[in-house]
């Protein structure tokens, strides 16, 4: 299994999930098509047996589908991956997925992971040790809710991700780790571990790199978002509202309305 991430638009990323026993390969949220098709072409010439084959949406909006039409065009047999519930909102879309199917992309199987809250339809997909989350979890903060609950994307976060291992790598959709890390630091400002992984990533940005993947292990540690429970989260969002409740739902509940601001 290899994986290349392919920065789209401003700040997204769609990613190459290659197969290299069958060459097989599928992309994960082509925001548009042609630097997908670029990155892939480019692969193509080192591993002349490529051969794009699915499109992984993990969401509908327009900066994650937004190649969908023009991929399909170019390449008329890809399969179009989605959650059944997004069927006429996800371009092309062709295969349905519930929670829990699985799917392959040559010799390489996965599974549909069903995390709403940044939107009804939200799906990770989970291939080996690599999670890509969409604008569910991103490196150091959590995607807005638009259409789901807080309580669903708390429980996405927290239970349905936060029930992979550690070592699970984490690719996400938007390159925010910066930015998500300044709050982060705002919320812990005695978090050491917080301190450090902001500065890899302000590093890692100079120098033109990208901050994706992470691991859920490092987002365990320095994203506050799965870090509801810890004392030094629930001090710091007391302040900002002293009538939440006890569940640590809560508590996300008043970090994602401090965030959305920040
Ligand atoms: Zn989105």
């Amino acid at each position: 299994m290899k994986i290349l991430p392919v920065p789209c638009l401003r700040d997204n990323y769609a990613y190459l999930l290659i197969c290299e026993q069958s060459g097989h390969t599928a992309v994960v949220d082509p925001s548009e098509a042609a630097p997908v098709i670029k990155a892939f072409e480019a692969e193509q010439k080192k591993f002349p047996d490529l051969q794009l084959t699915a499109i992984l949406n993990t969401h509908h909006h327009a900066d994650h589908t937004g190649g969908n039409a023009e991929l399909c065009e170019q390449f008329p047999d890809l399969k179009v991956y989605g959650h059944a519930s997004d069927k006429g909102r996800i371009t092309a879309q062709n295969v349905m997925l519930e929670d829990g199917d699985s799917l392959s992309v040559g010799e390489l199987t996965g599974k549909a992971i069903f995390n709403p809250g940044h939107t009804t339809g939200a799906v990770s997909y989970a291939f080996e040790d690599a999670l890509f989350t969409g604008d569910t979890l991103f490196g150091g903060g959590c995607g807005r809710v638009f259409e789901g609950t807080t309580l669903q994307m708390y429980e996405s976060l927290n239970h349905v991700i936060g029930s992979f291992p550690d070592q699970t790598r984490i690719f996400f959709g938007h390159e925010y780790t910066v930015n998500n890390l300044r709050f982060a630091l705002v919320v812990e400002p005695d978090n050491p571990q917080v301190r450090m992984r902001s500065q890899r990533a302000v590093a890692l940005r100079g120098a033109g790199k990208a901050t994706t993947p992470s691991t859920l292990a490092e987002e365990r540690l320095t994203n506050p978002f799965l870090r509801c429970a810890e004392p030094a989260v629930i001090e710091s969002i007391r302040r900002h509202d002293p009538q939440r409740g006890p569940h640590p739902s809560e508590v996300f509940r008043v970090l994602r309305a401090w965030k959305d601001k920040f």
